[in-house]
């Protein structure tokens, strides 16, 4: 489930308009979307290229190809293809390739819903003359990336086209959530560039506190970011792991960056890297950000005679504070033989 790419096709184009009404041809409308969401996969670190950034006229084979070129023949490349419908009915539809499972389109669909543009559809057509067959050459002629067609609503019915114009940037962000949420990458919404967010599946023996410290957290900072009111966790809960201040431990990948080679750099394993992104692979895509565990590791430790806490935390550049929470101690009091857990 990596991604290579995104790639932004801006339906028709020059001599090319489109679906035409109410004022508007479709083409610009296209572009409109095109651009925003560019822009913010852009801002997002997610890599990205147009097809068309030009009121340029392009033939189908030409848009093909350079859909093909853009990152390749590679499932892991998704393509958005902005499209306004014509037909005078209302509503959003998005359409799939024969080759893929609806899950895209629907997160589309689904997003544009909540967004409060009225839904039709998510399908796939076949062409007719050979139904095992896209009808659409977007699909037919790209290979085995994964390409999505999204009509956000009627040229020829006034409300719905107006509603779509008036909510461009709303439901462009709408796709670019989609492919966040497909892709597992973090998502950002626009303007809060430096409070990213990041989803964890709690795994067996998780706590809130051991979780806070590899992320460099606050218990509380993780509590409020969940709404918990209490410290019980389920495993398979998802948390939301909130990245404040700096990102100082998130990692952005680069171009030739493997999994090992950030592990060794961050002297961490492949494995705690891993478990630490949810990744269930060790395919990377260039701009793909990866949270950095903190590279603690919980020890026992046997209380011997003459110890305290502030000497034990001082020993394992700790706090006593941080002691007696992980420990849940009342007191300040240890006995000898006592087992204290550690984070190193
Ligand atoms: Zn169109």
């Amino acid at each position: 489930m990596a991604l290579k790419g995104v790639v932004i096709d801006a339906g028709h184009g020059g001599a090319d308009p489109g679906a035409i009404g109410n004022g508007y041809q479709e083409k610009n409308i296209n572009s409109m979307m095109a651009d925003y969401m560019f822009n913010r996969f852009n801002e997002l670190g997610i890599p990205v290229k147009y097809v068309r950034s030009t009121d340029e006229t392009l033939s189908p084979k030409d848009r093909t190809r350079e859909i093909l070129e853009a990152y390749g023949n590679d499932p892991d490349v998704l393509v958005i293809s902005n499209h306004i419908n014509a037909g005078g009915a209302e509503g959003a539809e998005v359409i799939y390739a024969l080759r893929n499972d609806g899950q895209f389109a629907s997160l589309i669909l689904e997003g544009l819903e909540e967004a409060g543009q009225k839904t039709r559809k998510v399908y796939q057509r076949r062409l007719p003359s050979n139904p095992s067959k896209d009808y659409n050459f977007l699909f037919r002629d790209t290979g085995v990336t994964e390409p999505v067609i999204v009509e956000y609503g009627f040229i020829d019915n006034a409300k719905d086209i107006n509603r779509v114009v008036d909510n461009a940037e709303k439901y462009a962000e709408v796709v670019v959530k989609a492919v966040t949420d497909y892709k597992n990458l973090p998502y950002t919404a626009p303007g809060e560039k430096n409070n990213t967010a990041f989803t964890y599946n709690v795994q067996n023996g998780d706590t809130l506190w051991s979780i806070s410290k590899k992320y460099n957290l606050k218990v509380d900072d993780i509590k409020r970011a969940n709404n918990l009111i209490n410290d019980t966790l389920k495993i398979g809960q998802k948390l939301l792991i909130p990245i404040t201040n700096d990102e100082s431990n998130v990692y952005i990948v680069q171009s030739g960056d493997t999994l090992y080679a950030i592990a060794i750099k961050n002297n961490i394993s492949v494995d705690e890297l891993k478990k630490a992104n949810n990744l269930k692979s060790n395919l990377l895509s260039i701009g793909q950000k990866l949270i950095i565990p903190n590279n603690s590791k919980e020890v026992e430790y046997v209380v011997k005679a003459g110890d305290s806490l502030w000497k034990i935390a001082r020993l394992y550049n700790t706090t006593v504070n941080d002691i007696k929470k992980f420990n849940s101690l009342t007191s300040d009091l240890l006995k000898i033989g006592q087992v204290l857990k550690l984070v190193i």
